[in-house]
């Protein structure tokens, strides 16, 4: 399937781009995920993406459609796919109509996973990363615990939590997505791609739902 995931920071949109890619053999693709990396191998795009990720506030739309462009052109074009955290303004939904037309792909549907600020910002106060390059496993304190506190489950490096998820950061963060998500949902209803889903509850069962919308069907 080709997708696309929405959800404000925090409202659990990797967790579940990584579960989904997985068990439906799709290849994840995540701008947060891509611009970090840059960030800490100190590319020219890295130190550019730098101090608007650190403030909280969107990277300008050229580097980021750069990077989906060249994602897409490249010669390991994804055939199966979900996007996570891009597109995140009109303009860049434009910029990826415009690469999907001319690679002759098709969306099968945009997710948007609906959770409240309140409880983003209960969530994000519990979120912890691995910071090995290789790993970059992550957890919450509230629905995803590593067996050992601050100690990831898959490759033993101390966890640590995301400079921009602080709190003022992360409210910051929220306002952003708040003046740009509705020209996105508008942008994907016009396509009838939009797929609404709860994103309150554990993983588990946000999981089940989404699957349900997706396929027609319900998946242990
Ligand atoms: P995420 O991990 O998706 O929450 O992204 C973390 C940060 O990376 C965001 O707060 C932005 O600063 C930046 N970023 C990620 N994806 C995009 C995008 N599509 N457009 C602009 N900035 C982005």
């Amino acid at each position: 399937m080709r997708l696309i995931i929405l959800g404000p920071p925090g409202s659990g949109k990797g967790t579940q781009a990584v579960l989904l890619s997985q068990r439906l053999g799709m290849v994840h693709i995540s701008t947060g995920d891509i611009l970090r990396h840059a960030i800490r191998n100190q590319t020219p795009e890295g130190k550019l993406a730098q101090p608007y990720i650190a403030r909280g506030q969107l990277v300008p739309d050229e580097v980021v459609n750069q990077i989906i462009a060249a994602r897409f052109r490249g010669p390991s074009r994804p055939e199966d796919f979900i996007l996570d955290g891009y597109p995140r303004t009109d303009h860049q939904a434009d910029a990826l109509d415009e690469v999907l037309k001319e690679q002759g792909i098709a969306l099968d549907g945009v997710i948007l996973l609906e959770v409240d600020d309140q409880e983003i910002i209960r969530r994000v106060g519990g979120r912890w990363i691995c910071p090995n390059p290789s790993c970059l496993a992550t957890y919450n304190t509230f629905n995803k615990k590593s067996k050992k506190p601050g100690i990831c489950d898959a490759c033993g490096t101390g966890l640590i939590q995301r400079d921009d998820d602080k709190e003022e950061t992360i409210r910051h963060r929220l306002e952003v997505y708040h003046t740009v998500i509705d020209e996105l949902v508008h942008h994907y209803e016009a396509q009838g791609l939009l797929i609404r889903v709860h994103g309150k509850g554990d993983i588990e069962s946000i999981r089940r739902d989404l699957e349900l919308k997706l396929l027609g069907k319900d998946h242990k």
